[in-house]
């Protein structure tokens, strides 16, 4: 049997003992502290904004298949407490073997042969990248790496034009950013746990509903104000004011940038300054959901190749084998994804993933049974997907997103951890860093995850 690889909360000063943590937010983050700190007989209040619990892990039922529409994917299964938290509820973790890209440009579809080449290099761009900005200098964007690296392989015409659509979604899939703000040096900054990409069959939801069971989440409780003094905090809401002994805040990169949360006394000047510099991502999902299987001749995937609009819903992607139903899912993101794409309709959203899977598999695609249109820019509790470095910022940033205030203030989040910022992983870690810092000693997986009864494809509910 092969040796369990460890991951590890980090050793972070202990502030003073609580008596009473209000949590801002129902995420991975503030869910994972505050299970931690109730499991410990720490009496906790969680203030959640939205109608849910889990955040940016969110499933919802479409035709009765669950499907998610912020994380679906857990980043490697070996030292990663998602994984760790998904065995514990008894989900199946499915690896995602990718089929295959077809692809499509104004001439009609690429040859495999002119493709497969640049789906090798990206990851080899990747790792290149910081190589790449030092040899241009300065801090330059991704684009210009990415431009670089194609001149540096002659690369020409429809091979060219390919090869920058496939490698800038590379980048904005992942990070969420503009190829023309992300920032080269730190592309390849944070590691990941082992193992590849799985989908937890089921969802998120399992995880976020056996996390949250018998903890006090309050729904429907925007945070507005935090007051802190040298012995405690009172927590406002449209609603009410809670005091407790410290407060938790969880809320996203994007509600803190846009200063949705007022502290006073204010916080010292380096918080705002990471917040000013890091950015929030916009990663869009159109989902849609299907009466049968298309016709996709065994590839999973659809790129739509158009230089003059490179980031407009690029990559439509098969899902169903992880869904038990028909289900595509078209992903936008990068600048289009933030500027253009909220201006769009459902409906034209919809047509335009529809013409995509169309012109890509070359075959009529029927209606759709179901589908959904996120706007997770455009939430006022999220205000985007998730963080991403920026020309202008560095690591460091997470880690002073980080520093809890007078000792009474602290935050969780993913944007909080330096290495494993942007995933559900280090959203969990941040939230049990912050019960350590609280004089608790977290257990992960909690006693609470325990496997589930039921089957989370058999429901027949429709949403
Ligand atoms: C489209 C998309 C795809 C993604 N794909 C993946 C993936 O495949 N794998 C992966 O690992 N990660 C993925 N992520 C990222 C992942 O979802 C996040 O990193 C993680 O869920 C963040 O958890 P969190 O607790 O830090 O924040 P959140 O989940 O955002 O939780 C913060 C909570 O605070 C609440 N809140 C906001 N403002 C207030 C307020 N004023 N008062 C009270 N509450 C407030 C919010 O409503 C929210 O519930 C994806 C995200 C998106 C959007």
């Amino acid at each position: 049997m092969g040796k369990k690889r460890k991951w590890k909360v980090p050793k972070v000063a202990l502030v003073q003992a609580p008596t009473r943590v209000i949590v801002v937010g129902a995420g991975l983050a503030g869910l994972t502290a505050a299970r931690a700190l109730h499991d410990a007989g720490i009496e906790v209040v969680v203030l959640e904004a939205s109608d849910h619990v889990g955040g940016r892990a969110a499933t919802i039922k479409l035709s009765g298949i669950p499907v998610d529409l912020g994380a679906a994917w857990v980043h490697g299964i070996k030292g990663s407490p998602t994984a760790d938290a998904f065995k514990a509820v008894g989900s199946e973790l499915v690896y995602d073997d990718w089929l295959g890209m077809v692809a499509h440009d104004r001439h009609g579809r690429v040859p495999d042969d002119l493709l497969n080449p640049a789906i090798e290099w990206a990851d080899e761009l990747v790792d290149d990248s910081a190589d790449l900005a030092q040899a241009i200098g300065g801090d330059p964007p991704v684009i210009d790496g990415v431009e670089r690296w194609l001149n540096d392989r002659g690369l020409t015409g429809r091979e060219r034009e390919a090869f920058a659509v496939l490698l800038r979604f590379g980048f904005e899939h992942d990070i969420g950013g503009p190829a023309e703000v992300g920032s080269l040096s730190h592309w390849d900054s944070g590691t990941l746990p082992k193992g590849g990409d799985y989908v937890p069959i089921g969802g998120y939801e399992p995880l976020t509903n056996a996390l949250s069971a018998g903890l006090d989440v309050r729904l429907n409780q925007p945070v507005h104000q935090v007051s802190w003094t040298a012995t405690g905090v009172e927590v406002s809401t449209t609603h009410h004011t809670l005091s407790a002994s410290h407060v938790v805040v969880t809320a996203p990169l994007g509600v803190l940038k846009a200063n949705a949360i007022r502290f006073t006394p204010d916080l010292p000047a380096a918080h705002h300054d990471a917040w000013g510099r890091l950015e929030m991502g916009a990663l869009e999902k159109v989902i849609l959901v299907f009466d049968e299987a298309l016709d996709a001749a065994g590839r999973d995937t659809v790129l739509h190749v158009d230089p003059s609009n490179p980031s407009a819903l690029p990559v439509v992607n098969d899902i169903s084998r992880f869904t038990g139903g028909s289900v595509w899912v078209a992903y936008s993101s990068g600048d289009w994804s933030a500027l253009e794409r909220p201006k769009m309709s459902d409906d034209a959203l919809v047509a335009l993933t529809l013409e995509r899977l169309a012109t890509g598999l070359g075959t009529d695609i029927p209606a759709p049974v179901a589908t959904w249109v996120t706007r997770w820019a455009d939430n006022p509790f999220t205000r985007g997907s998730y963080s991403f470095l920026p020309v202008g910022s560095s690591p460091a940033d997470f880690d002073a997103c980080a520093e809890p205030v007078g000792g009474r203030v602290l935050f969780a989040g993913e944007h909080t951890d330096a290495d494993w910022y942007q995933t559900t992983h280090g959203a969990i870690r941040s939230g049990l860093r912050e019960a350590r810092r609280l004089g608790v000693r977290p257990v992960w997986p909690p006693a609470c995850l325990v496997p589930v009864a039921e089957d989370p494809l058999a429901s027949d509910t429709a949403t």
